[in-house]
Formats: structure tokens, C-alpha cells, sequence
């Protein structure tokens, strides 16, 4: 497309608040920008210092506010741009749901800024690029005057690295960072920890004291309110829109920004002591916008011992669940809300009916891998059979577990590691008891137990985690520790053992052409747990 038959003069803006005001630029919903809620985003909107890093929790703005930026560098300051986010379907959905939508709803600011073109948008010949960090083609290869990179930490960090040459030719070397965070070290911690880390601080309306809002010292549980951190008064929600940033480590040539729901008026208090009270990887990173690397968990032979008890009865109290970890020689465990009140192994499946006969469990879950077979078959044989798949929900990166429906009924999904941290806190708070009896078996069972450790391992998208790995490879009670506990969660509607008939619900997955197990092993696969030492 060509400009060069432009006539009408535009007005160059040298500051992105008086053009959006001026030239009323609206949100992708077509509505006016709001910041009453968001006052910590000001700053942020309209720092362009080349570098910067932002460090944040999820849902706050983070991506609007850098796409007005994006967008008001490339058509007032004349920046080429490359744009990057975790993978190619990212980009698509972001520049149809978000960019694309910006500026259709300001037609006449962006005119000739084509929406048909995912990957590339071009004004006035400056460009933005838009690309995967995990993407099929290779990095953007022309040069650039800023390097936009949304959700760092969920990119792949050797990518990220690749672009820093591209602006070489560039007089202002950008590079932009914001993300929620993942684990400590990496691109976004890194960049975070170089900064001038500049923290939100609030001044007290009773003492007057000066203080950036912390988990848990900024908040009164009980009471469910803000409080100072020195006079414990309660902060009024303008007292917290009434703060400035104040950096850490000032000089430094990094503007770095945190921001948490803490500093959030409209985001209500119980929510976030409700998050606390869940996966402190989840809480950290999406609640605090704070990185979190899990600590050296580890259940020991004293720890297993510390929750063993001879009081079988105490604890065979309610509804029994099943766990049945899948080898070649099977493993399975039986347990109450109170613990654990049988383990033991077996080869044959007949066995396992046995099993079934006589402990008569509530519910179960069953490893589907690594031949789902039979796991299939006891799904369909026993309506409080569940089979189990190791997947992340990226809907909902809170969600441990949960439930497949409709054809996938059946199917207990969960987020692998994030369960056994869950199982493992519980065992090493005492929240249940082991009242197996203290045989052979229960010496194989603290063995699997002891040769868990954590790895830092990074994916075929080339992000890091934390797994959790077996030294040995021998840790099936592990996982049918885990399964009984996975089929503790399940929704207590009411499918007790023997009451199967009339309202059994119908398993489809045994319709081998509406379901593909393999599909869903592919899918688990390329989130990183491929390799058979991860699994059960
Ligand atoms: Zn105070």
C-alpha cells in the first residue's frame, strides 16, 4: 500500500496521553480508556524509556497497555516494532481478539493499518512484526527499533535471547518485557532483578507511613481488609489509587515495574486469600506477580514414618478411594478422607475386581498409560471408575483437576506435578495418616516415596518448569497415592459402589470413533512430560 498521495498533514503527538485524548482513542470493546481502577498502569502507558521490564499478574491490562504503546510508537515516534509472544497461536489470538480489534475501533487513527494480515501491520512505512518464540518459521530477521516481547516467561528463553541483535542498528535499542512471571532466573527475573524495580507505595491515611502492599503483612485476614504495615489501620481502596512508584535500586538504566492484585480496588480481598489458600505456583505468579521456584520438597522415610499409625479403625472412617498405578506389575493404594488404609500390588487384572469387591470404594482413578485398555475396560465396567491423563488446563492454568464431558466422561484430567505438590504439602502437614500395615509393602512404599526430586527440565517449547522425577524410575505407589487422592475430588454425586443401574452415565470412549487416547497422549506429550521417566 502506498502513502504517498497522502494530503492531508496527520498531527505527529509527542505524548501518547495527549493523543489518546485528543484523538479519543477507544478501547478494542469501543469504549473510552479507563484508569480509576488501574492508576498504576499511567506510568507504565507512558514511560518509553527503551528498556523496560514489567512484572505482573495476570488480568491487570498489561497487553492493552503495550499495544497503545506499540501502536503510538509506530505511527508518532516512527519505531519499527517486532512484537513476540509464546507461540504462533498466541499471536492469533491476540491480534484477533485484541490488536486487530483496537483499531477497528479507532478506524481513522489507524486507517491503512490492514487487520487482514496477521503477522505483519504496517503504517506509514513502519511495521510491526508479530511472531512466535515457538513458531515453525524462524525469527523475524530484519531489524527493528523496539523488541516487544509479551509473556516472556512462557516463551522460549533462547529465542528471546535471539532477538536482542536486531536492534543494533536502531539509535534507541528498545526492548520492552512484561509478563506474569515463572520460575526465579529466568529472562523476566533476570531483567526484573537488574532494574530500578520500582514498587507501588501507598502513604497511610492514619500514620502516614510509606509502604509498597505485601502478601501477607498488607492484609487482615481475619477482618478481610487492607491494613498499614506499621499502624495496622485499615487502607481505604483510594488510598491505595493514591500511590506512586517508588524504585528499590534507583540508577539503574532498567524502568522495572511490578504490579499484583494487591494494588487492585476493584479486585475483591477475599478472592485473593481464597488464591492463597491454592497453588502457591499459581498464587505467586498470577495473583502477587511475583516468580516462584518451588522449594526443596521432599518426602522422607522420617516424614512417612512421622504419619504412620497402628489405629487402622480411626482412620477407615467414610467413604473408601481407589488408586491404581499401571506397570507390569500394578500397584494400588486405598484410602479415606482420614489416609491410607491399604496397599499392595498385584499382576493379574482379575485381581484388581477383587480388590474392588472388597474394599468397595466410592470412587477410583486409574492410570490410563501406559496401555489404556484395561483402564478403559474398568471405566465402563465400574460407574465410579475414572481413567487418568496428565494435561494442563490452559484455559484455566488454576485448575489442577478436573473432569472430562461428554464423550471424554470418564476421563479425570490433571496437572501433574502442581497434584503431587498438592499430595506431598498434604503428607508433610500431616492432613492424613498411613494406616497400612507396616509389612514389605509399606518399606516399598516409603522407597518410592524417598527417590522423588524435583528437575528443572525445559519443554520442546523451550520453557522451563519444575517436574517432579523419580530417581530410579520406581515410583508406582507415588502415583497410586496420587490417583486415590485425585479420586477423593471427584464430585460426590452419589455413585456408590453397588448402586450402579438406572443412572449409570453412559461412557462413550469405548466408540472407538469419537475417541482417539492417543490424541490425548500427543497432546500431554507436548506439554513436556514425553519422556517415560516422568511418568507414572
Ligand atoms: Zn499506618
Amino acid at each position: 500500500m502506498t502513502r504517498q498521495h497522502k494530503t492531508i498533514k496527520e498531527k505527529q503527538y509527542f505524548s501518547i496521553l495527549q493523543w489518546l485524548t485528543e484523538e479519543g482513542i477507544v478501547s478494542e470493546k469501543g469504549e473510552p480508556f479507563d484508569w480509576r481502577n488501574r492508576p498504576f498502569l499511567l506510568d507504565i502507558l507512558t514511560d518509553f524509556h527503551p528498556l523496560q521490564v514489567v512484572m505482573a499478574c495476570a488480568q491487570v491490562g498489561k497487553s492493552v497497555t503495550f499495544s497503545l504503546k506499540t501502536l503510538f510508537a509506530v505511527k508518532h515516534l516512527r519505531f519499527n516494532v517486532i512484537y513476540t509472544m509464546p507461540t504462533d497461536s498466541d499471536v492469533n489470538e491476540f491480534v484477533a481478539s485484541k490488536f486487530n480489534k483496537i483499531l477497528q475501533s479507532n478506524p481513522s487513527e489507524f486507517r491503512g493499518m490492514a487487520t487482514d494480515n496477521i503477522d505483519r501491520k504496517e503504517l506509514n512505512d513502519r511495521f510491526v512484526f508479530f511472531k512466535g518464540t515457538v513458531s515453525a518459521t524462524a525469527p523475524i530477521s530484519t531489524s527493528a527499533d523496539v523488541l516487544v516481547h509479551d509473556e516472556v516467561s512462557r516463551s522460549n528463553q533462547p529465542a528471546i535471547e535471539v532477538y536482542k541483535s536486531r536492534t543494533k542498528a536502531s539509535p534507541y535499542k528498545g526492548r520492552w518485557l512484561f509478563s506474569n512471571p515463572g520460575p526465579e532466573r529466568d529472562e523476566l527475573d533476570l531483567a526484573w532483578q537488574k532494574s530500578d524495580q520500582r514498587l507501588w507505595t501507598i502513604t497511610c491515611e492514619h500514620c502516614k507511613a510509606e509502604q509498597d502492599l505485601v502478601w501477607p503483612d498488607s492484609v487482615n485476614i481475619e477482618g478481610k481488609f487492607y491494613k498499614c504495615r506499621t499502624c495496622e489501620g485499615k487502607l481505604s481502596d483510594d488510598t491505595r489509587r493514591r500511590g506512586v512508584y517508588q524504585a528499590q535500586n534507583p540508577g539503574s538504566r532498567i524502568h522495572g515495574y511490578r504490579i499484583s492484585h494487591l494494588m487492585c480496588p476493584d479486585i475483591a480481598i477475599e478472592e485473593i486469600i481464597e488464591d492463597s489458600e491454592g497453588d502457591p505456583g499459581y498464587f505467586n505468579n498470577f495473583v502477587l506477580g511475583m516468580p516462584y521456584t518451588p522449594g526443596d520438597l521432599q518426602i522422607t522415610k522420617a516424614a512417612l514414618l512421622d504419619i504412620w499409625t497402628p489405629r487402622f479403625s480411626d482412620v477407615d472412617q467414610g467413604p473408601r478411594f481407589l488408586g491404581v498405578d499401571v506397570g507390569n506389575i500394578k500397584h494400588y493404594v486405598v484410602r479415606t478422607h482420614g489416609g491410607i488404609i491399604k496397599i499392595g500390588r498385584f499382576t493379574k487384572w482379575e485381581e484388581l475386581d477383587n480388590i474392588i469387591r472388597t474394599w468397595k470404594p466410592q470412587a477410583g482413578v486409574i492410570d490410563a498409560m501406559p496401555d489404556n485398555t484395561a483402564a478403559k475396560h474398568y471405566v465402563d465396567t465400574y460407574p465410579f471408575m475414572e481413567m487418568s491423563f496428565f494435561k494442563e488446563n490452559a484455559d484455566n492454568p488454576q485448575t489442577i483437576i478436573w473432569r472430562g464431558e461428554g464423550d471424554r466422561d470418564g476421563i479425570v484430567y490433571s496437572h501433574r506435578d502442581r497434584a503431587i505438590d498438592r499430595m506431598l504439602t498434604d503428607m508433610l502437614e500431616a492432613k492424613w495418616l498411613i494406616a497400612a500395615p507396616a509389612d514389605k509393602n509399606f518399606g516399598d512404599y516409603i522407597k518410592h516415596f524417598e527417590t522423588l526430586r524435583r528437575e528443572k527440565v525445559t519443554n520442546n517449547k523451550g520453557i522451563e518448569r519444575y517436574i517432579w522425577a523419580s530417581t530410579t524410575g520406581v515410583d508406582h505407589y507415588v502415583f497410586a497415592s496420587l490417583y486415590a487422592d485425585i479420586a477423593m475430588t471427584g464430585g460426590g454425586d452419589g455413585m456408590f459402589f453397588g448402586t450402579g443401574g438406572g443412572g449409570e452415565p453412559t461412557h462413550a470412549i469405548d466408540a472407538d470413533n469419537v475417541y482417539d487416547p492417543s490424541e490425548l497422549f500427543r497432546s500431554s506429550n507436548s506439554e513436556g512430560y514425553s519422556d517415560g521417566r516422568y511418568g507414572g
